[in-house]
């Protein structure tokens, strides 16, 4: 009965992959040439890129901080609903990196210490389902059903608090990290409102979503409607991509991009 605290346990458990090799192989050239002064402008280029990460374990802090060290150099860290503000409106006129984080780990805390270091605000994306939960074997069962993870420890009510009151903000992750795609409709629909009304009774406000596993084939127009019709005024998947600058676009049409990031990759590869 032991919970995960760092990664390299996890990192352990993976086994080789000869695609992941190849990856690494090309990140390191590329990597290489990003370095390049002409390279380096993209960089500054206007635009909103939403970093999202799941975990900050003990092993990662570090790493976690020389990542957002990095990114200060050539970015301007905004909260959540600042980036989504000024997506609608058309205001891009700087590099922006808007940072979330899934799932709601209890080291999502230890990032938040990190964030404030950089005055960043994050939003949390949670399951209300997990939130709170002591028991080992219920946490050991829904790590490993729904987020294919070994037993991490996920925050509690009184963490959430403490996040809101740094400036975070909290999102939803639906109730209990379904998949939508493969969930009868009228169970989406009530889970996704459920998950506000909960969210929003625990927290005072609730604003965004963003639908578990995050590929667009996780994913369904009904559902998507369900998400405004529940109260939520942005959605967001986990495709890779950022959003620049472009004619006035209505919230309820609107699907946020976000990178995904592992604090423990080679800092120049995620450059
Ligand atoms: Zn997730």
């Amino acid at each position: 009965m032991k919970y995960t605290t760092d990664f390299r346990d996890i990192k352990q458990f993976k086994p080789f992959s000869f695609r992941g090799m190849i990856r690494d192989f090309a990140l390191t050239g590329l990597s290489v040439k990003a370095k390049l002064p002409r390279y380096k402008e993209s960089f500054f280029k206007p635009r909103i890129q939403f970093l999202y990460i799941h975990h900050v374990f003990d092993d990662e802090i570090s790493k976690f901080d020389n990542l957002l060290n990095e990114l200060s150099k050539c970015h301007t860290f905004i909260p959540y609903s600042e980036a989504i503000r000024k997506i609608t409106s058309n205001e891009i006129d700087k590099s922006y990196i808007s940072i979330s984080s899934d799932d709601g780990f209890k080291n999502n805390l230890k990032a938040a210490q990190v964030l404030e270091k950089y005055n960043a605000k994050a939003c949390f994306f949670i399951n209300p389902d997990s939130i709170g939960l002591t028991d080992f074997n219920k946490i050991k069962e829904f790590c490993s059903r729904n987020l294919n993870f070994p037993p991490t420890e996920f925050m509690n009510w009184s963490d959430v608090d403490k996040l809101l009151k740094l400036g975070h903000e909290i999102g939803s992750h639906t109730m209990g990290h379904i998949n939508i795609a493969t969930t009868d409709l009228n169970k989406v629909k009530d889970n996704i409102s459920e998950s506000f009304d909960v969210i929003q009774s625990r927290c005072g406000k609730v604003e965004h979503f963003a639908f578990p596993y995050g590929r667009f084939f996780h994913f369904n127009l009904p559902s998507y409607n369900y998400v405004f019709e529940a109260g939520f005024k942005s959605c967001a998947t986990a495709e890779r991509g950022c959003h620049i600058s472009n004619e006035k676009i209505n919230l309820d049409e609107l699907l946020i991009r976000r990178d995904h990031v592992v604090c423990d990759w080679n800092l120049d590869h995620t450059m």
